[in-house]
């Protein structure tokens, strides 16, 4: 089967033949397959379609770090600001051995479709830094964080670009670039970055708040099919910040969470799994293993086990053309950004599984992010309710408003989502028109 995605002739004029798994599992292509799709369903100006497939910036710089024992290492890292029509760049910061800068585009590109559906003034950006920080010394990571900050110090700032962590970089991180940011511009910024500790300037609740979100939107589909939570069982893979958020929420709230999966190993209980209990055993033990009140489980066939919501909250690619025939959930809400592939998507939509796409499901952390950035500015600090409250209505108003835009243009909620966002981007920079 040549699937439709990748047979869309789009804007390169060019027609695939069906893709490898590596082609598949690709971010750009990935983003591009979906981004091609929706345009012409849009039917979108062509010169826009030009402008809005390709990021509008990418830095890419070395940087050297004095390592702990005197030697000198140089890392290179990335900076991509895919569009700022609709204000300054947003996106995380990740650290791995593994990043590309295709990778760092597609999440870029992906920012910029998540600030639109969730209807928030920011464009989309990311970063990455190819480095192995498991076996960094603090003081290692530091020196790298405010060198690569330093290298970008004229491309970030907050009317430009307002970083965020991501992959292994954290609060701590945040702290690094603001007061590198801060030192150069002569004052502290705060609003440089968001996900910063609560004492410098971070956002009550923007630790949960993309579990917080997964939350709000499966309650939402539960609304839409006529479901009841209490007779709903859950599967969560990763039981990192937005796994194990989204899973504590939804079992407060009376879904019954049955697998919890991780990258060594699954649990799992037909019963339900206490999940309060859960996550103090992590918290102690810092794995979710030889945990009491569930048995072990092979954490591949976890996804593929008989469930009502699915959420991949761990890592990309995880439903792909290998596996996207055996899963057997109704709903699939995505906590991770790209865990399925564009092929996986047409399986899962001739399966009839309602999906909660990414760019929508795991918005919640970019919205509170922009309450801190909107706090930083004012001054002036919510408290944990009213962020949590705003942030329900934004989730659910931009959940409405994806099913509204998929039942009007008959496409599935994906498509909708994407072609929401493009739809808004579109007529931004259209409206700011082309500098010359
Ligand atoms: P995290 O590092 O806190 O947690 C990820 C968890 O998944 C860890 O417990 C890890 O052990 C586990 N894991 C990794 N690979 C796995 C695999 N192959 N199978 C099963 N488990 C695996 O990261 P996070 O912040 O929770 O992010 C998870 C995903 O959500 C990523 O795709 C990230 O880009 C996305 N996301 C995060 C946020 C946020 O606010 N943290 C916002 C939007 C999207």
């Amino acid at each position: 089967m040549v699937p439709k995605a990748a047979a869309i002739e789009g804007i390169t004029g060019r027609v695939n033949a069906a893709p490898s798994l590596e082609q598949e599992t690709n971010p750009w292509q990935a983003q591009a397959a979906r981004f091609d799709e929706a345009a012409t369903k849009l039917n979108l100006d062509k010169g826009i379609w030009k402008i809005l497939r390709e990021p509008t910036r990418e830095i890419i710089v070395h940087i050297p770090v004095t390592m702990d024992d005197g030697t000198v290492e140089v890392f290179t890292g990335y900076r991509v600001q895919h569009s700022i029509s609709r204000g300054p760049g947003k996106g995380g910061i990740r650290y791995a051995p593994d990043v590309s800068l295709d990778e760092v585009r597609a999440l870029a590109s992906w920012m910029t479709w998540k600030c639109a559906v969730v209807n928030i003034p920011f464009g989309g950006a990311k970063g990455g830094v190819i480095c192995d920080p498991k076996n960094m010394s603090q003081g290692e990571l530091e020196r790298l964080t405010r060198r690569y900050t330093a290298s970008l110090i004229e491309f970030l700032g907050p009317e430009k670009d307002v970083p965020a962590p991501d992959m292994n970089t954290n609060e701590q991180t945040m702290a690094w670039i603001m007061d590198t940011y801060s030192m150069h511009m002569g004052q502290t910024v705060t609003s440089v970055v968001t996900g910063k500790p609560v004492s410098l300037g971070g956002s009550r609740g923007r630790r949960e708040a993309t579990g917080r979100g997964v939350a709000t939107v499966t309650d939402q589909a539960l609304k839409f099919l006529n479901m009841n939570a209490s007779e709903t069982t859950v599967i969560v893979q990763g039981f990192g910040n937005v796994g194990m958020h989204s899973a504590r929420l939804l079992w407060e709230r009376g879904y019954k969470v049955i697998g919890i999966g991780e990258y060594d190993g699954a649990l799992y209980n037909a019963d339900g799994i206490d999940i309060g209990e859960l996550v103090e055993w992590k918290t102690r033990r810092g794995t979710i293993h030889g945990f009491a009140g569930a048995g072990p489980f092979d954490k591949d066939e976890l996804l593929t086990q008989p469930v009502d919501v699915l959420i991949p909250a761990a890592t990309e690619n995880v439903i792909t053309s290998r596996n996207a025939e055996r899963l057997q959930c109704r709903i699939l809400v995505e906590g991770a950004n790209g865990p399925t592939t564009a092929i996986a998507d047409e399986i899962l939509a001739d399966k009839g599984v309602f999906v909660v796409p990414d760019i929508l499901a795991n918005a919640g952390g970019v919205t509170t992010s922009y309450f801190e950035w909107v706090q930083d500015r004012m001054g002036y600090f919510w408290a944990e309710d009213d962020v949590n409250q705003r942030l329900e209505r934004v989730m659910i108003e931009s959940f409405d408003a994806v099913l509204q835009y998929a039942v009007q243009h008959n496409v599935n909620n994906r498509l909708a989502a994407y072609m929401l966002a493009i739809d808004r981007v579109a007529f931004t920079t259209k409206q700011r028109g082309i500098y010359a």
